[in-house]
């Protein structure tokens, strides 16, 4: 699979507008800010691909890439943005109901933090969504960058224990500047779309 050959395919922001052409979707969730874009055009080896610091307020859309004809890459709408409306908060959770009432839509799911903090009550949100899919999913735990190297080993057991994750769950120590952890990254996501 080329992973750089991307592109934009749909947003969609109702069940009727989700692609349903079996081919597997690998969806990222995460907070805004925490770095979800900056994580995907890490992955995708581009710059600008998922707009980085895209002003946040198009909480109700999902938008779906196409990679090399042979995954989705599905982008969840980022959360827990404080200036957001109630109307616009329960429109992300209807959204996010629609797509994940739909097990079949997600092939893999990754949901992406920052290393640094105690997951927040909406990552426990979010995480619940995954859990209950029953489908694969994995943390990405990024900007380690900023962490020091004492800090690392604490705050992943401690994002592990706020989501209350399964020793099953991976979790993946991250940093979309440095590039730490894409081969790992990658190799969960190659596992799960090829056959
Ligand atoms: P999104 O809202 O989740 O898509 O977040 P963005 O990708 O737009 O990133 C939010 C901010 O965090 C930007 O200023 C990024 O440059 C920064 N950022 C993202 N990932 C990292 C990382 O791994 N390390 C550091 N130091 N900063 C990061």
């Amino acid at each position: 699979i080329n992973l750089q050959k991307a592109e934009f395919v749909r947003s969609a922001a109702k069940a009727g507008d989700f692609p349903r052409d079996r081919l597997p979707q690998v969806a990222f969730a995460g907070r805004s800010n925490v770095g979800k874009s900056s994580v995907i055009n890490r992955l995708l080896n581009r710059k600008n691909f998922a707009r980085v610091g895209a002003a946040p307020g198009k909480t109700t859309h999902i938008n779906y890439f196409l990679i090399d004809s042979a995954f989705y890459l599905v982008d969840l709408p980022g959360y827990g943005y404080a200036k957001v409306s109630m109307a616009e908060r329960q429109r992300w959770g209807r959204l996010m109901e629609e797509w994940f009432a739909d097990p079949g839509l997600m092939t893999l799911g990754l949901m992406i933090v920052d290393a640094r903090h105690k997951p927040t009550a909406d990552d426990c949100t979010m995480a619940s969504f995954f859990k209950n899919s029953g489908r694969p999913f994995a943390v990405v735990a990024n900007k380690l960058d900023k962490l020091r190297k004492s800090d690392i080993q604490p705050n992943l057991a401690r994002i592990r224990g706020t989501l209350e994750l399964a020793d099953s769950v991976k979790l993946i120590p991250f940093s979309a500047e440095k590039g730490e952890g894409k081969q790992d990254l990658l190799n969960l996501i190659l596992s799960h779309v090829e056959d």
